[in-house]
Formats: structure tokens, sequence, C-alpha cells
């Protein structure tokens, strides 16, 4: 296997001044570079990072979307050192985690950059000489956190006095993602972020995150105030990854196992799991095998986590079972896998958890080991859980997804993932680096006429779209589903209502999809009155194509009988033949399969 490099990490801009470079002809150009060589002695620009950096440094707000690793940080720690733009003074940055905030005070000290942090920890001594520091306006980079921000008084008027003295350089929301409630890691204080634009309209913002659909983004810029942000943005394909979703049969351990020993042996790689419980559980039983393994979650002390997370950084332990706390920030760069123990609880935070691995853009994978009755599980957890009606039916529609991504085996994953990033990815790219790509056999497939099944799917979007309906919405519709939404809503004068009842519902879903790849139908993202950011689907350009018969559509699909039922096992004899035939379903199949009707008949996958 060989090298891949990663787009994320070529540069685009070298680190000499260049004035023949359309992005090195601003006043503070020279500076710029200087500051890249001289104080992060790095030898040039990534993408968007120059990019970004200017257009802070002109004074606008700015949006930076770019993959976990892509080198966010850079786009206002620079930024912050450099005098000949339009802003000079402290820049102030909300970081959601303290461990973060640490880590990169200590990286910008030792370059030798005036850093600190304020936040809900730490001895008073050091707070009152942190704000000492910070009133006299010599503080080139301030990290709080946004808990600070609300709750402290002295931190508000201290920031309201940098901005008398105009030395309010700009606001930094790292993190982003966390300000909407769309996003999958919501925190309600970053909501309170709101009162830096409405408060210092004329001190640039810059947010930036590593995961955003179309709607998260608007919603962040919405909820932050953003005035006509510069947004920058690029590919989140990550090609040294290899994406792989296995059926979790009851030999999953010893699979883990071999992974570990034989295919990775002295690598390291994080293995998530969906609790505490089993972070411990899996742990100790991976430590039985004499693996040096342990478990990393909330409810171990800020001690005990930095034990853990430090000895898996320096490599004597070589994997860790982690819930979704851990990883945010963290840079290690030779993480080879990527395990998910359960199915995660969306895909947004499946994407940020695995893109974890490879950063150093070395071949690495990422296995999920999905088992419909954790779905299931994990679904009656959501019926269960306190929280109000909307955050539920956002979380089941997140987890919908996740099952939809599992049981789709045909399109390759990459296509299937970066979609939900509103990115169109054209699955000859993967080359075969994902588990559908690489076990798709042409043999296997058939091409299929799909036309008049597209026809009538545009018909039913055509009739409802100015109701504002999702896309899961029409679906139901085309299915006729049997659910009480659906048959309250009377629709049996729509045409094309119930046409798709023979139909497969994974066909069905990629037939949706691929209509949204070829504008026949699209998404449109908007914030409603309520001020929450949705999704609904609409007719695109190529509809009335299509339904004048212009337009033809052919598929591929699995020939009958062919659909991929497991995911081929790889790993070693000992689990092949444990495992038994291949595609025998596990011995708890009879209670999936009651799980499974009970589910569906509540409509909920
Ligand atoms: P992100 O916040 O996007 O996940 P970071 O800002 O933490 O990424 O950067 C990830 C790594 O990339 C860091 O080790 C950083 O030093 C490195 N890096 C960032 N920009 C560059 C660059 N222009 N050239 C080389 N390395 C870079
Ligand atoms: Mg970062
Ligand atoms: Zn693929």
């Amino acid at each position: 296997r060989g090298e891949y490099i990663n787009p994320a990490k070529q540069m685009t801009h070298g680190g000499v001044y260049d004035r023949s470079d359309k992005e090195m002809q601003y006043p503070w150009s020279e500076e710029v570079c200087q500051v890249l060589s001289n104080v992060f002695r790095l030898p040039g620009f990534r993408k968007n990072q120059l990019e970004a950096i200017n257009a802070t440094l002109s004074g606008k707000d700015v949006f930076v979307l770019m993959p976990t690793g892509g080198g966010k940080s850079l786009c206002y720690q620079l930024p912050a050192l450099v005098f000949g733009g339009k802003t000079k003074g402290t820049t102030i940055v909300i970081s959601p985690l303290i461990s973060l905030m640490q880590d990169q005070v200590a990286h910008l000290i030792e370059k030798g950059i005036r850093a600190g942090m304020i936040n809900s920890r730490g001895d008073l001594d050091d707070r009152k000489s942190m704000f000492r520091l910070l009133n006299s306006g010599d503080l080139s980079l301030l990290y709080i956190s946004p808990e600070m921000l609300n709750t402290s008084g002295q931190l508000k008027s201290s920031i309201s006095r940098l901005h008398s003295n105009g030395q309010l350089a700009r606001i930094v929301i790292d993190e982003a993602h966390c300000v909407s409630s769309w996003g999958h890691d919501f925190r309600p204080d970053y909501k309170e972020l709101k009162m830096f634009k409405q408060q210092y309209p004329d001190v640039p913002m810059i947010a930036l995150t590593a995961t955003a659909n179309d709607r998260v983004q608007l919603d962040v810029m919405h909820n932050l105030e953003l005035k006509n942000p510069a947004v920058f943005k690029q590919s989140f394909n990550r090609p040294n990854l290899f994406y792989e979703v296995r059926e979790k049969s009851k030999d999953v351990l010893p699979e883990i196992r071999d992974l570990l020993t034989v295919k990775y042996p002295g690598k390291s790689g994080i293995i998530y799991c969906h609790s505490k419980m089993s972070c411990e559980q899996t742990a100790s039983k991976l430590q039985q095998f004499g693996l040096r393994v342990t478990h990393y979650h909330a409810g171990m002390t800020p001690d005990e986590r930095m034990d853990v997370q430090t000895k898996w950084q320096e490599g004597s332990l070589q994997a860790i079972c982690a819930t979704i706390a851990f990883g945010m920030g963290i840079d290690k760069a030779n993480v080879r896998f990527v395990v998910h123990y359960t199915l995660p609880r969306n895909l947004e935070g499946y994407y940020q958890e695995t893109g974890r691995a490879g950063r150093d853009g070395l071949y690495s994978e990422c296995i999920l080991y999905y088992a419909y009755r954790d779905a299931s599980t994990m679904m009656t957890m959501i019926d269960r859980d306190e929280c109000d009606f909307q955050t539920k039916e956002k979380q089941r529609s997140f987890l919908k997804q996740v099952v939809q991504y599992c049981e789709n085996k045909t399109d390759c994953r990459r296509l299937q993932v970066l979609r939900y990033f509103n990115e169109t990815f054209d699955s000859a790219e993967c080359h075969k680096s994902c588990d559908n790509c690489r076990s798709s056999n042409s043999t296997d497939y058939e091409d299929r006429d799909v036309t008049e099944v597209a026809k009538n799917i545009i018909r039913v979007v055509r009739q409802l779209q100015n109701e504002n309906v999702t896309m899961l919405y029409c679906m139901d519709v085309f299915r006729g589903a049997k659910t009480a939404k659906i048959q309250n809503a009377n629709h049996d004068g729509i045409e094309g209502y119930g046409a798709g009842k023979g139909l497969d519902r994974i066909d069905i879903e990629r037939i949706f999809h691929h209509l949204v790849t070829v504008d026949a139908l699209k998404e449109m993202s908007s914030v409603n009155k309520a001020g929450f950011a949705s999704s609904y689907l609409k007719t695109g350009g190529q509809a009335s194509a299509f339904l004048s018969g212009l337009k033809n559509l052919t598929m591929q699909f699995p020939k009958k009988g062919t659909r991929p039922k497991t995911t081929t096992p790889r790993v070693s004899a000992s689990s092949r033949a444990a495992a038994g035939s291949a595609s025998a379903r596990p011995k708890s199949s009879a209670k999936a399969v009651r799980a499974t009707t009970k589910v569906a008949a509540r409509g909920q996958f």
C-alpha cells in the first residue's frame, strides 16, 4: 500500500513573499510571510489558510470549514501577530474544552507568543495576573471558555474596556458547530456568543469548524450574527482513510484483537464505545488478551484522563476504548485505526471521529461494527430520554441516517458521507478505498431503468414542495408509509402517493439521493420563524426534463438475491471459522427481527 498525499497537507502558497501571487498583494503580506517563517517556522500555507488570513486582516467576518487536522488554528493565530492589518490588539478565542486550550496555549508560549487563558479552573492568583495582563493590552491571544463569558462580569468588562481602547483585535469561535443545535455537539453556552457581534459590530469575527453541512453552517452564521462572511470551504474527502462497515457478530472482540496484534502490531488506534460502561467492559476484555488497552470517559477525574491520554500519545498504550468525549483537539498524527464498536449517533460525529485517523497522510482504517439490535436499543434510549420533542426528533433523524449508511452496501462510503456535507463526490475518486467500492463486482450488479420511479418521486415533491417538507417526509409519501403522520395527512389526491409501495426502502433512498445529485431535486436550507435552520426538499432545474421524457434514469442495482448481507470478514482464519457460514445471521436474530418489526411499525426507520 502506497503513501497517499492528503490534499489538506499540500501547500498552495510558498512561505516566501511573492508579489506576483494575488494573495500576497496586501499591505500586510510581507509581514504575514515573516511571521509564518520566523514565529511558526512553517514552509508555506495550506489550502485556504492565506485566503482566510487575508480576509480577517481586511476586517471581514470569516467562516472557515476545514477537515480535522487541516490547520485551522493558524488562520487566527497568525493574524493575532500581524499589526499591519486593520486591527490591532488582543484576539479573544472561544474554545469548548479546557484540555484543548491548555494544549494550544502551551504551544504558543513555546513559540514566544504572549498567550493566556481564563477558565473556570485554575487558581485565583493566576487568574488575577492574567486579568492584569489582559487589561494592559499586552496579550496577543486570550483563550476563554464560553461558560466564563456567561458567568464572569469581570471578564466582560475587561473585554469592553479593551474595545473602547481600540485594542480588541478580533473574536475567534473555534469548533463553531457547537453553536448550532443542529450540530452533533451543541453547547447551550455557545448561543450567548451572539453578544459579540451585537455589542462590537466593528470587531471582525472568525468562526471555524471541521464539521458542518449547509444547514449547520447557516445556523452557525445566523446564531453568531456574522455579517456577509467570507466563507472558505474545501473538500472534506480524506483519501488515505479506508472506510468499512462490518456486521457485528459475537466474535467481534477476537476480530479487534487481531486488528491490534496481526494487522497493526505496535500501532495506535481508538475504539469508540457508546457508554462509559461499554468502554470499561470492552477495555477489560481486550486486556485479557494481553493487550495494552484502557478506557477513557467523562466519568474519570481530569488527572486520570490526562494520564491515559499521555500514555496513548507516547505509545505506551496501544489503543483507548473511549466515549466521544475523547479526541477533540488531540493532535496525534499516526493513528492507524479508528473502530466504532457500536454504531455512532450521527454521521457528523462519525466523520469527525474517523477523521482522527491518519492525520500524517498515511493509510489508516475506519471500521464500524453495525448490528441492527444496537440501533434499536439506541432508538429506545432516545424515546426514554427526558429531553423535549424537537430534540428527540432531531436525534431520531440523525440515527436513521446512520442506519441508512450502514445498510447501504452498494454506494461508495465516501459518496454517502460527503453527500451529508452537501459535497458531490465521484466514486471513481475513491479508488476502491471503501468496502463497497472494493467489493463491487460488476457481475453482481445490473442496470435498471428507473425513469418511471423517478417521475413519480418528482411528482410527489412538486406537489408538496410549497408546504416545506423534508426529504424523509417525501419518501414516506412515495412509499405510502403506514405512519400516523402520513395517514392523517390524507394524501390520496397526490399523484405518486404510494407509488413506491413495492420497492425496497434502501433503493428508494438511493434514488432520492441520486435525483439530488442530478439536480432533479434539491435540498434547500432556510431559517424558520423560530430561528431554526431546516432542510426542505424542492424540485430542481432538471425536474421537467425527466417529467417530459427528455431524460431517463438508469442506475445500478444488485442482482436479485445478491444484495450483500454481510461485510466480508477478513481478519483471521480463526474468526472466520468461528463465524460459520458468512451469510448466516447471528443467533440473536430472532430478537433482532422482532425489534425490527416493532420499530418499523412505529415508522422510525
Ligand atoms: P485543525 O484545528 O484544523 O484540526 P490544527 O490547527 O490543530 O488543525 O493543525 C493540525 C496540524 O497541522 C498541526 O500540527 C499544525 O502545526 C500543522 N499545520 C498547520 N498549518 C500548517 C502549514 N501551513 N504547514 C505545515 N503544517 C501545518
Ligand atoms: Mg482545531
Ligand atoms: Zn468507495
